[in-house]
């Protein structure tokens, strides 16, 4: 993947430059410790024209994200907004992912910061994913305990845990790792929230161990539009292979089905299962087609 090339621009703390141009301090806080907060957003090309998909919720996390974490955020988030809508245009990108990363300044100490910096990039991505099902494991990494990191902070050092679980699996010949908290309950996905269905209802964990993501509450809305119940709670192992079927949601990975995870095979056919509707409203309401019914 080339996220960039000699034409790209990003924007760096109020002001748009070439990406080739740019550069960082090696004795930054952020590059040492992974004490940095950062966004992963999408951006749609609509019939009503590119469109970042709840820009406000993102910029939003990315705020509390900093809070949570004692890193200062200096910004007016409206202007990051439009910032960023002018980001895609003189990127000429309109289906794209954006990545608002907020830095710190040289400091080798383990105290706070000596300044900030917020970078803004972006750069082409699929209109959207195909309906390839994954294959899951439960890995052998567990989520951090939010005693030690805030985990509904989107901190760079936590990714660390991500990327560990993403590999192992991807060795193993898995797409994804399905990581559980400390208490060996089911937590999330490396990035990415679960949904388990059973009898005609969904489940998703609750809040507190994992990172409780804007498409998990997008399909809690789209849950309540299409009058399909969705109860958050603690799930287990053993409510993995009662479900009839389970699918993963994020910004990135949008709606995904779950083919199996390890040797829980889910049946029935996909195209049967709660996700499937969820997939279609999704589509839908990220392309802002009015209809979430709409058959596409
Ligand atoms: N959990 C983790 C660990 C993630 O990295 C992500 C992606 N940001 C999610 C869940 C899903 O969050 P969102 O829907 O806000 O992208």
């Amino acid at each position: 993947m080339k996220y960039y090339n000699s034409n790209t621009i990003i924007y760096l703390d109020g002001a748009f430059e070439k990406a080739v141009n740019s550069s960082t301090d090696l004795y930054g806080q952020s590059l040492h410790y992974g004490y940095a907060a950062f966004e992963g957003i999408r951006a749609y090309k609509t019939h009503n024209g590119n469109r970042i998909f709840k820009a406000a919720a993102h910029f939003d996390r990315l705020e509390r994200s900093c809070q949570l974490a004692n890193i200062p955020f200096p910004w007016d988030k409206q202007e990051l907004i439009a910032a960023t809508y002018k980001l895609l245009q003189l990127n000429k990108l309109k289906d794209a992912y954006i990545r608002p990363l907020v830095f710190c300044h040289p400091n080798m100490k383990l105290n706070e910061p000596s300044g900030v910096s917020i970078l803004i990039c972006a750069w082409e991505w699929d209109a959207y994913s195909g309906n390839k099902l994954l294959k899951l494991t439960v890995s052998d990494y567990e989520r951090p305990n939010p005693k030690s990191v805030p985990m509904e902070a989107k901190l760079s050092g936590n990714y660390v845990n991500s990327i560990l679980a993403t590999t192992a699996a991807n060795i193993k010949g898995y797409d994804e790792a399905l990581l559980l908290d400390m208490h060996g309950f089911v937590a999330e996905a490396s990035g990415a929230n679960i949904f388990l269905e059973k009898d005609g209802k969904l489940y998703t964990p609750s809040p507190g161990n994992i990172l409780s993501g804007i498409t998990r509450a997008t399909v809690k809305e789209l849950c309540n539009v299409l009058d399909i119940e969705c109860v958050e709670k603690k799930l287990t192992i053993e409510d993995l292979k009662k479900a009839d079927s389970a699918f993963l949601c994020g910004t990135a990975t949008e709606i995904a089905g779950i083919a199996s995870i390890d040797d829980i095979v889910y049946r029935p056919l996909w195209r049967e299962s709660i996700g499937y509707t969820i997939q279609r409203a999704y589509k839908n309401l990220v392309l802002e087609k009015v209809n979430y019914e709409v058959i596409i």
